[in-house]
């Protein structure tokens, strides 16, 4: 179990009822005891389930959704009927419940044994009806939630489970999320702002500015001996390439950016955030070659590389949305192996059936998505306020199958947009030393971007070889936000279609948020 996870936890409730009598509840309460031992010992659901009992009334539903919202360590319920659990005592209880639910239908035995079965084995076995009861009370109320179908022991419906699990985690993870901005957003730029406000009250980003010049008094009082700590680690994780730019201009610069990791992490330890963005027109301090200057040297690319990987979230030019998404990435991805990044939309490479985009940017790319040990390397980067040699981690990225996901604001509501995609291997860039990825969007390089562009999607994404389209399809139905996905059967004319249906929808209906 990821340690991420490891104070949280999901509630199993089993509805029932009293008609056949105490004895065949206390009977439906040890199997719900085996099923949750069961799902825990599977070792497939990275959080721990925990049964709260039997459900046999309004009051007792209602309790314990009730308990289910005020508890800290739980993010989300599970529910299952073992008996035909008349749904009008789910009524108040599913009002008020504000946690993400997912609705398992299962069963307690696995095989009709032909010729034992009698009405008491019946009674014991009633998922059939039980959760189609439930299941009709969930879509009257229109409740946000997954419906789960297979045996409990198998390992298919445990997977829908564990990545919902992930989803939920994620959900609460991002209701407490703060994300700091060291400077506004890049002027002018529209795709990357929006409505923050609407923004906390759908998604729970509580985002905030943070004065680059407090940044700086932090930047200025890290120690060289704390530095020099910092560089020793970098030494060991990374291969030390040393350029034209010499040896000592090098360390320079790369205890220049390890001082400005220490005074990042500081800043957003004290402040309690998860996330940050930068701006490379607001970097505080004066002339960068002056004697005695004493801040960033350029835009902090290695420690925004380095704390990536650490899990807090990131986003460029004051991309909030996509520092926030990214974090919401990193979280549910936990413990699975392969990794996730912030990249961006760079450069077209046509060829034919195999036409790609190289996924990169100016240096802020996550160093979990490296297929090999990265490259500590110095080079000059004129683009921004300061113009100056600076560190940055260089790879290329894992080839292989993976998904890529950015949320905009479309005005009346926010737009989750997913893609699919292949990254594959891209040639050697001698005069382009930032890390990259390389990869080719479903179903199609032409159809995918054009789906993309249809639907506003931003330059920034937030990417993941360990997800599925299945994680922001809980993502979206617990956030109650729209989500459009371009995957291998997308058609420009469906996803047009999608969009005037889903137009129409969220006019009507602003869709509840929990
Ligand atoms: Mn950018």
């Amino acid at each position: 179990m990821s340690k991420t996870f490891e104070n949280i936890e999901l509630w199993w409730v089993t509805g029932a009822q009293l008609l056949y009598g105490g004895e065949t509840v206390k009977i439906v309460d040890g199997h719900s005891r085996e099923m949750v031992d069961g799902l825990n010992e599977g070792g497939i659901i990275p959080i721990k389930v925990v049964y709260k009992g039997t459900a046999n009334s309004s009051k007792e539903v209602e309790s314990i959704m009730k308990a289910a919202n005020n508890d800290e360590k739980c993010v989300g319920v599970i529910t299952w009927m073992h008996t035909f659990s008349p749904a009008k005592m789910w009524i108040k209880g599913l009002q008020a419940l504000q946690k993400p639910m997912l609705h398992f239908h299962t069963q307690y035995n696995a095989e009709i044994p032909w010729d034992t079965m009698d009405m008491d084995f019946m009674n014991l076995n009633q998922s059939a009806h039980g959760d189609r009861e439930f299941g009709h009370i969930c879509a009257h109320l229109r409740k946000p939630r997954k419906v789960v179908s297979g045996y409990w022991k198998d390992e298919k419906p445990q997977k829908a489970i564990a990545v919902w699990a992930r989803v939920a985690a994620a959900w609460a993870d991002a209701k407490d999320m703060r994300i700091l901005r060291f400077g506004d957003q890049m002027n002018n730029v529209a795709v990357t702002d929006g409505d923050k406000v609407e923004a906390e009250v759908r998604l729970g980003y509580h985002v905030d500015y943070y004065p680059v010049s407090s940044l700086m008094d932090y930047f200025r009082m890290v120690t060289d001996a704390e530095a020099e700590a910092l560089v020793e680690e970098y030494k060991k994780s990374y291969d030390i390439v040393i350029g034209e730019e010499g040896e000592e201009e090098y360390w320079l610069r790369v205890r220049n950016a390890a001082k400005a990791e220490i005074a990042i992490r500081r800043v957003l330890k004290d402040e309690g955030a998860k996330g940050f963005t930068t701006n490379f027109d607001d970097l505080g301090g004066a002339d960068v070659n002056a004697p005695d200057f004493l801040g960033f040297d350029q835009i902090p690319g290695l420690a925004s590389q380095r704390l990536m990987a650490e899990g807090y979230g990131f986003g460029a030019e004051g991309d909030w949305k996509s520092a926030a998404l990214y974090r919401t990435v990193w979280y549910m991805t936990q413990g699975l192996p392969t990794g996730c990044s912030f990249l961006e939309d760079y450069t077209l490479n046509f060829d034919g059936a195999r036409s790609a985009i190289l996924q990169s940017h100016m240096l802020e790319i996550c160093p979990l998505i490296a297929a090999d040990k990265p490259r500590l390397e110095v080079h000059f980067l004129g683009i921004g306020i300061r113009k100056s040699q600076t560190a940055r981690l260089v790879f290329n990225s894992k080839t292989g199958n993976g998904v890529t996901a950015t949320i905009i604001d479309l005005g009346n509501r926010f737009r989750l947009i997913v893609n699919d995609v292949e990254c594959i291997k891209p040639k050697p860039l001698p005069k382009l030393p930032v890390a990259n990825a390389l990869w080719i969007p479903k179903p199609n390089f032409e159809v995918g971007t054009e789906a993309w562009i249809l639907a506003g999607g931003t330059h920034h994404s937030c990417f993941s070889y360990d997800i599925t389209p299945e994680y922001w399809e809980d993502y979206a139905e617990i956030a109650g936000i729209e989500m459009l996905h371009i995957d291998e059967n997308t058609t420009v004319s469906g996803i047009k279609q999608e969009m005037r249906t889903n137009e129409v929808y969220y006019m009507l209906n602003r869709a509840v948020s929990m």
